[in-house]
């Protein structure tokens, strides 16, 4: 052939294979290209971009690779930022959420003439006899130096509100602070005169209530407050949607949900408006368990956007107000053991039920005594239904303090501990006053947990602790405050006012409260993402960042798992995406520029 055929056909040859890889180049939904992006598949693989099709993730590569691969009308250019997995709060209250950001706020609030103040302001709007909510308070804030502080009382209320009903939940939800007005309604239904089962209602000397209803005392009153509508409780959880997008939480298990709540939910699912994934729980006993057990788990094998499969049940109450069962005496109340708050058979049967029904558990155990309680329930049903136990991944919601001996019982009964990382920094100042110097070892254990094989899907308790995973994630990786502290020994000894039997082996503080239970990056980003999604039987969907995965990620303006250890705290999520679509954008832009 002559040499001028042989450069046509070369010619020719060339133009056809660019253009076959022209239109072999497949159409995506979105890609993101020049990522950093943490995989949390098998391997801790790192990659560049990834394709996204419809809901699911197509293909994750080298922005090469994908580029050559894909066209799309949506391209995000990350420039060198930090992908990770959607976040899943395995444990929050959605619409605690939702109503914190509708009543008052008194989270941070120092005194209770503060409270009354936000209180008279709040009477001042509602025509009389409407009821004033709030929640957040923590008399141990108020006032000066530290310690146990006594409960406020309804007369401070009273000056502020006299012709509203007022309630106002503790922060940890396991007490309220109630006004003379709302005692007396609540005295026209039951009289205040015994203490309820699991409960107690806070008296003076005479015995007269003085306004403080603490765990289950707290439905004496709980009985005469209207519920919401379900067109409030929709805004409600629209607006916790909104908050929870903006901190890169693409899934949240909901911990205890009524039967308007699974009505709002599922109307949301239907019409495609959910904007993250709900894992809801049934809240506790009752005419909507029992409905649920007899019609069997709510699946969305399709969306995967709402989910009804598990139970949420209590076992004891909170560390902070003395409600956590524990097998000891508290170190600083010998009289009391806290509150086992539900009969334990009735849970265990429950549990059976559960079983049967193809239905998860989780169980609510702070103390060591309520989480060995729940351990046992637990041993004893799967004894008589092994087979349904088998796959049921049953689980315990805190895990907060445990028995050394129980440790290992969490793995060899397939015991899933669902916990809290936030709780270990918010808890510390004072966790070891109540435990002692022996318990508190086996409290926020989470490396005694994952070296005897557990997993720990973590959650922020939100609205008991802000939406922010990564203030969880940072005091997963540090076990210390946002000022950095505990860094040693002495700051134990200063902040904690321990005495010196407390910190008798001080490299147990060396960067960080009891630092040998902290937890790895790798450990505290699987705990946010894939853990989760496993303890919530959907770890082949999502938690991790794979091909044919739903396409669940987030965009961070930083790389929480380089930075130094307190630029974590101040990281921002720059896009949350959910199924494919951009369900949060950071206001400012960000650097997720579009071409
Ligand atoms: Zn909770």
């Amino acid at each position: 052939m002559k040499p001028t055929i042989l450069i046509l056909l070369a010619l020719v040859t060339a133009a056809a294979t660019f253009m076959s890889i022209v239109r072999q180049k497949r159409h995506a939904d979105l890609l993101i290209l020049n990522a950093v992006i943490h995989t949390v598949n098998e391997y801790d693989d790192i990659a560049e971009a990834v394709a996204v099709r419809g809901s699911r993730i197509v293909a994750v590569g080298t922005t090469q690779d994908i580029e050559n691969q894909f066209t799309s009308q949506q391209v995000i250019d990350a420039a060198g930022r930090t992908v990770i997995p959607g976040i899943i709060d395995a444990h929050a209250h959605v619409l605690g959420l939702g109503q914190s950001l509708t009543e008052l706020d008194l989270v941070g609030t120092r005194s209770a003439e503060e409270i009354a103040a936000m209180v008279a302001a709040r009477a001042k709007e509602l025509p009389p006899g409407e009821w004033i909510r709030g929640r957040g308070w923590d008399q141990n804030d108020w006032g000066s130096g530290t310690g146990e502080k006594p409960f406020p009382s309804a007369a401070v209320l009273d000056k502020a509100a006299p012709d509203h009903p007022v309630i106002l939940s503790r922060i940890d939800g396991h007490a309220i602070w109630v006004n003379s007005r709302a005692m007396e309604l609540a005295a026209a239904r039951s009289e205040l005169t015994h203490d309820v089962e699991g409960g107690r209602i806070v008296r003076d000397r005479l015995g007269r209530p003085t306004g403080v209803f603490v765990d289950n005392a707290e439905s004496v009153v709980r009985a005469v407050v209207p519920d919401y509508t379900r067109e409030e409780k929709e805004a409600m959880y629209r607006r916790a949607f909104d908050e929870c997008l903006r901190y890169g939480i693409t899934g949240v298990h909901d911990m205890g949900i009524d039967e308007t709540d699974d009505a709002v939910y599922r109307s949301l699912a239907e019409r495609r408006e959910l904007p993250l994934r709900i894992y809801a729980l049934v809240g506790g006993t009752g005419p909507f368990l029992d409905r649920m057990l007899r019609e069997g788990p709510k699946l969305d094998p399709v969306h995967h956007y709402y989910t009804l499969r598990s139970i949420k049940l209590y076992l004891d109450g909170a560390l902070g107000s003395r409600g956590a069962a524990l097998i000891e005496p508290y170190s600083d109340e010998p009289e009391s053991r806290g509150l086992i708050t539900a009969d334990p058979d009735t849970v265990r049967s429950v549990v059976e039920k559960a079983l049967q029904a193809r239905f998860q558990v989780c169980i609510h155990a702070i103390g060591d005594r309520a989480n060995r309680k729940a351990l046992d329930a637990y041993e004893k049903a799967a004894a008589r239904f092994p087979a349904q136990a088998a796959g049921a991944r049953l689980r315990i919601e805190h895990a907060q303090i445990i028995a050394p001996e129980d440790i290992p019982r969490f793995a060899s009964l397939g015991v899933i501990p669902s916990m809290q990382p936030v709780h270990a920094t918010s808890d510390m100042y004072w966790a070891q006053a109540r435990l002692g110097p022996e318990r508190i070892l086996g409290a926020y254990a989470w490396r005694s947990l994952l070296d005897a094989g557990c997993i720990i899907p973590a959650g922020s308790d939100f609205p008991v602790e802000r939406p922010d995973p990564f203030a969880g994630f940072y005091a997963a990786v540090t076990r210390q405050d946002a000022q950095g502290y505990p860094r040693n020994a002495a700051d134990v000894r200063e902040m904690f006012q321990l005495s010196a039997d407390g910190i008798e082996d001080p490299s147990r503080f060396e960067n960080g409260w009891y630092a040998a239970q902290r937890m790895t990056r790798r450990e505290a980003l699987r705990a946010f993402t894939l853990w989760g999604a496993y303890a919530e039987f959907a770890s082949n969907q999502k938690g991790s960042i794979e091909e044919g995965k739903l396409a669940d990620m987030v965009l961070l303006d930083r790389d929480i798992m380089s930075v130094p250890p307190k630029e974590i705290l101040s990281a921002r999520v720059l896009t949350t995406i959910v199924g494919g679509k951009v369900r949060y954008q950071q206001p400012s832009g960000g650097p997720a520029g579009r071409r």
